[in-house]
């Protein structure tokens, strides 16, 4: 599994970095995965994602 963050959608709610802080960190007003940690715990990954209000956050096996 890797995660992943489009800037372009992202408009910085900062819930994601809140729920899995040791995968998405909240940086320049964004969420970013934390470099190395984009194979995270994946069911709480995919509960961010899913939760995600702009559906900025993508998981892919
Ligand atoms: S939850 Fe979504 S909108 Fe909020 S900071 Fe994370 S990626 Fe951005």
């Amino acid at each position: 599994m890797t995660v992943s963050i489009d800037r372009n959608l992202c408009y910085g709610s900062g819930e994601c970095a809140h729920r899995v802080p040791a995968v998405f960190a909240f940086e320049d007003g964004y969420g970013g995965v934390r470099p190395g940690r984009e194979g995270g715990d994946e069911a709480l990954v995919r509960e961010a994602a899913e939760r995600c209000p702009s559906q900025a956050i993508s998981v892919t096996e």
